[in-house]
């Protein structure tokens, strides 16, 4: 009989934080500029250069750690990690060893469309400079190297082992990324690796107390790609020891395309990195008054909020969890609700429908519109009061989301208030019933579907504005 086996999953994310400038210099910290342009004899590793640290960097850092529950050391270090590769000119990376900036905390990660949470340890977090980038193409042997990326900022998130499946680490990584979207540290565009990932995992027989050997991946680009690359790491390693086989401690490179991993070397230890406290930086000293107030920068989180919409409103998880995506979008929901005007899921509707729609068309967000909470509250308020139609709030909204007229001056300058006067629809119930005999019949011989027909018809005549409830009573009347 084949073993049960658990698998142990421990994420180590690399988030680039947004500061404008790199973490030693006083170079732009920008994507796409032209290669090799945002470099200094710093970050590119001159002798005789010396690094100062970027405040920001660290007033970003601690604040995801107080987002993560993370104990913050106020007084820290900077340590060097010597190794070896073409994209590091100076053969070592200033980073953090023993005494990280932040640790001990956790993240309550939500992992199902219940709100069931999932609490994921983080060990540490500390602050690091980029390395550079090669450059590879079939256009000429050997590559090229772009020292843009060099010192660029970033904060290493390493969690505890404390995930059991591809799907849990998914969701460990959305929640670290809209954390990071919320503070408004890093711009997490994964396209350009603003966030990178290395995996490691690891697998055990059920009822083992001990973890089985692990085995990393490196630079895993992708939430998906992640949770493709954990699958198959874990089917191999149980391959191997159902074969009898032990697993070793490697390093491996994940080729998504392929969807496969193969051998990059076994792997280091930290003894194999040499690393020293940096000796041209000083202590990092975090004064407490700078502490409390990054403490006070701290917003209500994504997952928290999330929750919470579940909980007061009724909205379920889908659509709570698109308007918890993005801070602002969460906010004018917010700012809606207040005005208790209309019920939170057709504002939720039209916010995620429509709304995102034509926003999406015109690639623009909230901010650039014209419609403030008041307006779009309005408008569904006419429609709840039956006052116009849905497809006419439609028209409605195209008009008050880019100027400045209200929902009430567009009613009635295109004439959209809906007809519930019964003396004023059954005329055009007459008119359609007499045009329509053939229909008229097959529904007095018991084809009750035929009346959804009439209903439309009698919509189109009335221009789209007969209250369609109205028309259907004054149909069943007239026919029955
Ligand atoms: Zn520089």
């Amino acid at each position: 009989m084949r073993m049960k086996y658990i698998t142990v999953i421990g994420l180590e994310v690399h988030a680039e934080l947004s500061t404008k400038t790199k973490i030693y210099c006083s170079c732009k910290n920008s994507f796409g500029s032209e290669v090799n342009s945002n470099c200094c004899p710093n970050c590119t590793g001159m002798p005789g250069s010396l690094p100062t640290l970027n405040e920001k960097v660290v007033e970003y850092a601690i604040r995801m750690g107080y987002a993560t529950n993370c104990t913050i050391n106020p007084v820290c270090k900077a340590d060097r990690k010597n190794y070896f590769y073409p994209d590091l000119p100076k053969a070592y990376q200033i980073s953090q060893f023993d005494i990280p900036l932040c640790e001990h905390g956790y993240i309550d990660a939500v992992v199902d469309e219940e709100g069931n949470t999932k609490r994921v340890g983080i060990t540490r977090i500390h602050i690091e400079e980029d390395a550079g980038k090669l450059i590879h193409s079939e256009s000429f042997s050997g590559s090229l190297v772009d020292l843009n990326r060099c010192g660029v900022p970033l904060i290493e998130i390493v969690s505890e082992p404390d995930l059991r499946s591809a799907h849990e680490a998914k969701a460990y990584l959305d929640s670290i990324r809209a954390i990071l979207q919320y503070l408004d540290i890093s711009d997490c565009k994964m396209q350009e690796g603003s966030i990178r990932c290395d995996v490691n995992v690891s697998v055990m027989p059920e009822g083992a107390t001990e973890f089985g050997t692990r085995c990393e991946m490196k630079n895993v680009n992708g939430f998906s790609a992640v949770e493709r690359a954990i699958e198959y790491e874990a089917r191999r390693q149980i391959e191997v020891l159902e074969a009898g086989g032990t697993i070793s401690q490697e390093t491996r490179r994940w080729d998504d395309l392929a969807g496969k991993n193969y051998l990059l070397r076994s792997k280091e230890d930290a003894q194999d990195y040499r690393y020293f406290p940096e000796p041209d930086l000083g202590a990092i000293v975090v004064p407490e008054e700078l502490l409390e107030e990054l403490r006070a920068t701290i917003p209500e989180l994504p997952g928290h909020k999330l929750l919470r919409y579940m909980k007061e409103t009724g909205l379920p998880f889908f659509d709570a969890n698109l308007l918890c995506e993005n801070p602002d979008k969460a906010d004018y929901f917010e700012r809606c609700l207040a005005l208790g005007r209309c019920q939170p899921k057709a504002v939720s509707n039209w916010l995620l429908g429509d709304v995102s729609r034509i926003l999406n068309e015109k690639n623009k967000t909230l901010a650039d519109t014209k419609l403030t909470p008041e307006k779009l509250c309005d408008m569904i308020a006419l429609i709840e009061k039956k006052t116009i139609s849905n497809t006419a709030g439609k028209t409605v909204l195209e008009e008050i989301i880019w100027s400045d007229k209200t929902p009430d001056d567009v009613v009635k300058e295109k004439g959209l208030a809906q007809i519930s006067d019964t003396g004023a629809l059954e005329a055009v119930v007459r008119s359609v019933i007499d045009a329509n005999e053939k229909v008229v019949n097959d529904y007095r011989g018991g084809k009750t579907n035929a009346l959804g027909f009439l209903v439309g018809q009698c919509m189109r005549q009335s221009k789209g504005q007969g209250n369609p409830a109205v028309i259907r009573e004054l149909l069943e009347k007239a026919l029955g």
